[in-house]
């Protein structure tokens, strides 16, 4: 089969010819429908989360299953599907409890075996980590919903437990900011969205955010004044010591930061005003993703209209264009607003 393929940190991708992955006894193939060009499979490919080599990126994917293992119940070859990018053990005390975002012994595909960007995909642990697509959400929406969406959904419900009414800060309007502007909106909260990109400022504005333009003024300063002294639940959804601190100081008193972009390399410790964090009595949470358990109530709202992860996903590319869009991550803007997805089946 067709395979995006890294050989080297920062060495361009190709698309290869690859062997057929095999089918675990507990899980199933993927035949690849669509699959989201996310900033975290650009981290890896930069040597900033260490995975082994060569790499097939891609972790927010969605599909039919093509092959289904033995030992696997309730699903049948056909059926569509999508997985959390952290793919738990299902055996562990965490995935016991239902943390398996959490799982000790998660794999994700992209990261700990080869991804997405292929034709086909192997998921371990089927019955703990497939998700079934309703027939009416298309599977190029579902890709988004793996990774991006759904860890926004729960940075948002189950840290943030942002209300109606209630004002959201979002930092950085990427794939995953604009679905927290999404989320937040959907949820009836007032929403103020910042991004050094134009164009992403624009998108958060079209959403329903109120939006920022951080080379104008600090930006924290920006947020307590549109949100009457600061917001109630703010989220970095870009992962840097900058826009996480500028985070936490848009915060109004009991607020809660979640961060949700990865901290990596240099920015994996960043200095937070922890004596603001004390003063004020702020939370500081973080956020990883989403148990294939909890995707029924973020479904139900898509089915009901509430929350359109279609609406997010503004380009389809082949294979052939992944290592291209890939590369374009690393520069600011250089990707276009909204989430990619690419379509292992188009030419
Ligand atoms: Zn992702
Ligand atoms: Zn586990």
């Amino acid at each position: 089969m067709d395979a995006v393929v890294y050989r080297a940190y920062g060495e361009q991708p190709v698309v290869e010819h690859v062997a057929e992955p095999a089918c675990p006894a507990d899980g199933v193939v993927v035949q690849v429908a669509a699959t989201g060009v996310c900033r975290s499979d650009w981290h890896a490919w930069q040597g900033h989360d260490p995975v082994p080599l060569p790499m097939v990126p891609g972790h927010e994917l969605a599909g039919t299953l093509a092959e289904v293992g033995p030992d696997v119940a309730g699903w049948s070859v056909g059926d569509r599907v999508t997985v959390p990018f952290v793919v738990a053990c299902g055996r562990c005390a965490w995935c016991a409890a239902g943390e398996h975002q959490v799982c000790p012994d998660q794999q994700q595909p992209g990261f700990t075996y080869a991804g997405s960007w292929a034709e086909r995909v192997v998921v371990p642990a089927a019955a703990t980590n497939l998700v079934r697509v309703p027939d009416d959400l298309g599977l190029d929406a579902a890709a988004a919903l793996g990774c991006r969406f759904a860890t926004s959904y729960r940075a948002l419900r189950a840290h943030g437990d942002l209300r109606a009414g209630q004002h959201l800060a979002v930092h950085g309007c990427g794939g995953v900011g604009l679905s927290a502007v999404m989320i937040g909106v959907a949820l009836g909260a007032s929403v103020v969205a910042t991004d050094l990109d134009p164009a992403a400022r624009e998108a958060a504005r079209a959403l329903g955010a109120e939006v920022v333009d951080p080379a104008g003024v600090p930006v924290a300063d920006a947020v307590r004044d549109l949100t009457g002294g600061g917001a109630h639940v703010s989220v970095d959804a870009v992962g840097s010591a900058a826009t996480a601190a500028a985070s936490v100081r848009s915060l109004r008193r009991r607020g809660r930061h979640v961060q949700v972009g990865l901290l990596l390399g240099e920015h994996a410790a960043p200095p937070l005003p922890m004596d603001v964090v004390v003063a004020q009595e702020l939370a500081v949470l973080g956020s990883h993703g989403m148990s294939a358990a909890d995707y029924p109530a973020m479904l139900a709202l898509v089915a009901a209209g509430t929350l359109d992860p279609a609406a997010l996903v503004t380009r389809r590319i082949g294979l052939a264009e992944a290592p291209a869009a890939l590369a374009a991550l690393g520069t600011p803007g250089a990707a276009g607003p909204g989430i990619t997805v690419v379509v292992p089946g188009r030419s």
